[in-house]
């Protein structure tokens, strides 16, 4: 028989870097930063901090299996969280994005997790359908509330809900189509180019809409030019590239499946005639490997590799990692050549990327002008240090 008595809530204190940290705004609180907790908690379920003089400070989802012990959900006065609180966030973050959906794009993220009040949670659309990932119990726990909610907020035809490894192997909800199944892998529309994402079983939601502005940039970069995509997946930047006039395009990526996806998105814009009109290559190889080797020459490199660094203390390895990549990229421009260099590694801050990019452009030798420098597209807004993982520099060379 289960125990009748209710539990009492879950009170936390926190240390005074934490608790300081937590008014800032930061929306984590780490479980070496717990002072004492009136009991054990339980995945999911919403803990109330209070201040070191015992007052009520914020509310937050707690899990006990994550380093990230408590998402913060809440800071500030006492609040109810209800229905009422989620879809007036809900609302806010579709506000923030009215400019990013428009005839030419509807395929970008709606909701981005603690940067958007929704700790643990990113929702993406690709035209009619809804993907959902989740990365803490507490959203299964209020599944239904939720789902009506983004149903409500964001109308799309289908839903899928996805979950990291860890939820994947814990909890008794399944992924998929939530109501109605719709395809699994769902064309859609980015600044008018066709691009299909398999949002049922590809990579994050299926598609790297990160990238989309860089992606732009490339395309006003590329006429006239051998453009060589390194870590392409499915070709996003040199569709770009051949719509901007590319003289040729060259995708080259570990995966076969990443590559077939490249194919299939050139032909799904075969009616553009700009797109139609530029040689499209594939490469299957180990980027590494290939870089090392080929002696191919190009007029513009895109390297926008994997997370290099998962961990804090992979940050040295990564950085390298990612010198040997871009310095080998340097020694393949030909004269006038553009490197376009990104690193969506959260655990490499990006001081020290563009740093080491501007050191490696040194001593290529060669002269050289940057070109720009960015980071998070404004559908992906990021409101803590940890949100800012993607960074990119282009600099081109003589
Ligand atoms: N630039 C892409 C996103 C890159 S995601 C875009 O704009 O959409 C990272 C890609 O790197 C994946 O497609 C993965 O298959 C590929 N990858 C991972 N390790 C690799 C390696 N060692 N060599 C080549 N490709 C690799």
């Amino acid at each position: 028989m289960s125990d009748p008595r209710p539990q009492a809530r879950l009170r936390l204190q926190l240390y005074p870097r934490a608790e300081s940290a937590v008014r800032k705004g930061h929306p984590w609180v780490f479980g070496d930063s717990i002072r004492s907790q009136n009991r054990e908690g339980e995945a999911g379920e919403m803990a109330v901090m209070y201040d070191r003089k015992d007052r009520f400070m914020a509310l937050g989802f707690y899990d006990p299996d994550s380093p990230i012990r408590v998402r913060i959900v809440h800071c500030g006065k006492p609040a109810t969280i209800d229905r009422a609180w989620w879809l007036s966030r809900a609302l806010a973050a579709k506000g923030r994005r009215d400019e990013v959906f428009n005839e030419a794009t509807n395929g970008a993220r709606c909701i981005n997790g603690e940067s958007d009040g929704f700790p643990g949670l990113v929702a993406d659309r690709y035209a009619d359908t809804l993907v959902v990932k989740v990365y803490t119990a507490a959203w299964l726990q209020r599944w239904d509330e939720i789902e009506s909610i983004l149903r409500e907020v964001f109308a799309p035809k289908f839903l899928v809900l996805r979950m990291n490894r860890h939820l994947l192997e814990t909890s008794e909800f399944e992924e998929g189509f939530r109501g109605p199944e719709g395809a699994e892998v769902v064309v859609f529309l980015e600044n008018g180019i066709r691009f299909e994402s398999a949002v049922r079983h590809g990579q994050k939601t299926g598609f790297f809409l990160d990238q989309r502005d860089n992606r732009a940039r490339v395309e006003k970069l590329a006429k006239g030019r051998e453009v060589l995509n390194v870590f392409s997946f499915s070709g996003g930047f040199s569709l770009y590239a051949a719509r901007g006039g590319a003289k040729s395009v060259a995708d080259l990526d570990i995966s076969a499946h990443a590559l077939e996806s490249a194919v299939q998105n050139f032909k799904l814009n075969a009616e553009d005639a700009r797109i139609a009109a530029v040689p499209h290559e594939t490469l299957q190889a180990d980027a590494f490997k290939w870089m090392d080797e080929s002696e191919r020459k190009f007029d513009l490199i895109i390297v926008d590799p994997p997370s290099l660094a998962k961990r804090a203390r992979d940050q040295a390895g990564a950085l390298s990692a990612y010198r040997h990549l871009n310095a080998r990229a340097i020694s393949m421009l030909r004269p006038g050549g553009i490197l376009v260099a990104a690193s969506c590694s959260a655990h490499v801050p990006a001081a020290e990327f563009l740093g080491m990019i501007r050191e490696l452009a040194e001593q290529s030798g060669r002269r050289r002008e940057e070109l720009w420098t960015t980071g998070h597209a404004s559908d992906h807004q990021a409101s803590f240090p940890e949100a800012e993982y993607l960074k990119a520099i282009c600099v081109k060379f003589d």
